[in-house]
C-alpha cells in the first residue's frame, strides 16, 4: 500500500512540473524581471548604434531597453557581453544633438506650454493618409476588435503589416490579458506592426475636476511610477515599450511635460480627434479609443477608410508607423 501511494506521490510531481513548464504562468513572468531603472549610454550593438534608456535583470542576466536615434526604433538588448558604458543623458545628447530622436525631443519641448496636445501632433505633412493611433485607457469593456478587423481587411492588398500605435495603460493590461494575447497573435501572424506607446498606469480622471488638476495633473501623483510601472508591465506582457508617450485625456502642463522628457520619452498629441469631430487630414495623427468607450470614433474611422477605399486601393492613401512618421519629420 505504501508503495502504491509513494508511486503515486512520485508520479502527481512529475505531472505538476510538467505542468509548471507546459502553462505559461504570468507570475513566473513577474518575478522575472527586476531592478528596473532609468539609465543611460549609448552603445554599439550588432552593428548599430543604440541609446540605452533603462536597464533590468531577467534571470540574473543584464537587459536593457534601448532605441535607434535614427529610425526610433525600440529594442530588448540582452546579452552580457555587449560594453555598456554609463553615461549621462545630458553628455549623450551634446555628443548627438542632431539624430532625429533627440531633435523630436527638443521640438516636444518647445511645445510644451499647451494644457492639451503638447507634444507632436501631425506627421511628415507630405504624406499621402493618416498615422492611426489607438488608446487603451483602462475600461471594463472588452477591446473593440473590429477596428483592427477592419484594418487588416482594408489593406491586405496594399499594407501588410498594418501599421498601428496603440497607447496603453497599466490598469488596461491588468484586465485584457486574452486581447493583449490577440493583439500579439496578429503581430505574429505579420498582419499588424504595433508601436506600443506608454499612457500611464493609472490614468487618473476625475469628472468636474478642472484640467489643471485631472489626469497626469492630479496633485500627489508619482509620475515615475506612472511611466516606469506601465514599461514595467508591458514587459511582463512580453510587449516592447517604444520611446513614445501620451498624456491621458492629452492633458499636460509645461513642468510635466519636461519630466516625461528626462525619461527619453517623447509626447505625441493628434491634431484629428475623430469622436471630437476633427478631421483627419494629409499627415494628421489621427486618434481613437479601442477601449469599447468611444463607438463613435470606431465608427468614423471604419468610415474613412471606407471613404478612402479607392485611394487605398491604388496606394494613395496610406497608413504610417508613427517612428518612421517622426523620423521623417527630423531628419536632415
Ligand atoms: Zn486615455
Amino acid at each position: 500500500m505504501k508503495k502504491v501511494r509513494l508511486k503515486f506521490c512520485a508520479s502527481a510531481a512529475v505531472f505538476i512540473c510538467l505542468l509548471l513548464i507546459i502553462i505559461p504562468d504570468h507570475s513566473f513572468a513577474q518575478q522575472a524581471i527586476t531592478k528596473y531603472q532609468v539609465y543611460n549610454a549609448d552603445c554599439f550593438y550588432q552593428g548599430k548604434h543604440w541609446f540605452i534608456i533603462r536597464k533590468f535583470e531577467k534571470g540574473g542576466t543584464p537587459n536593457y531597453l534601448a532605441v535607434d536615434p535614427n529610425t526610433l526604433e525600440a529594442s530588448i538588448i540582452d546579452p552580457p557581453s555587449t560594453t555598456v558604458k554609463e553615461s549621462t543623458w545630458k553628455q549623450i545628447q551634446n555628443k548627438y544633438p542632431d539624430v532625429p530622436y533627440f531633435r523630436a525631443i527638443k521640438r516636444a519641448a518647445q511645445q510644451s506650454f499647451a494644457i492639451q496636445d503638447a507634444g507632436i501632433i501631425h506627421g511628415y505633412p507630405q504624406e499621402k493618409g493618416i498615422t492611426l493611433t489607438i488608446d487603451l485607457c483602462p475600461s471594463h469593456k472588452p477591446l473593440d476588435r473590429v477596428i483592427f478587423n477592419s484594418l487588416i481587411n482594408e489593406f491586405k492588398k496594399t499594407e501588410r503589416p498594418v501599421p498601428v500605435a496603440l497607447s496603453i495603460s497599466g490598469r488596461f493590461m491588468l484586465t485584457h490579458a486574452d486581447d493583449i494575447n490577440w493583439l500579439k497573435g496578429l503581430v505574429d501572424a505579420g498582419e499588424l506592426s504595433i508601436t506600443w506607446v506608454n499612457h500611464t498606469y493609472n490614468h487618473h480622471y476625475s469628472p468636474g475636476v478642472p484640467l489643471q488638476e485631472n489626469f497626469l495633473l492630479k496633485p500627489g501623483t508619482d509620475i515615475n511610477f506612472e511611466i516606469l510601472g506601465t514599461e514595467l508591465a508591458m514587459l511582463q506582457h512580453g510587449l516592447t515599450p517604444s520611446v513614445f508617450f501620451r498624456f491621458p485625456g492629452q492633458v499636460s502642463d509645461n513642468r510635466v511635460v519636461d519630466k516625461v522628457l528626462t525619461y527619453g520619452l517623447i509626447p505625441v498629441g493628434s491634431d484629428a480627434w475623430l469622436a471630437k469631430g476633427q478631421n483627419a487630414n494629409q499627415g494628421s495623427i489621427v486618434l481613437i479609443h479601442g477601449n469599447g468607450n468611444e463607438p463613435i470614433g470606431v465608427n468614423d474611422l471604419i468610415l474613412l477608410l471606407q471613404t478612402n477605399k479607392a485611394l487605398v486601393f491604388k496606394r494613395e492613401w496610406l497608413l504610417y508607423d508613427l517612428r518612421e512618421s517622426v523620423e521623417d519629420e527630423f531628419k536632415n
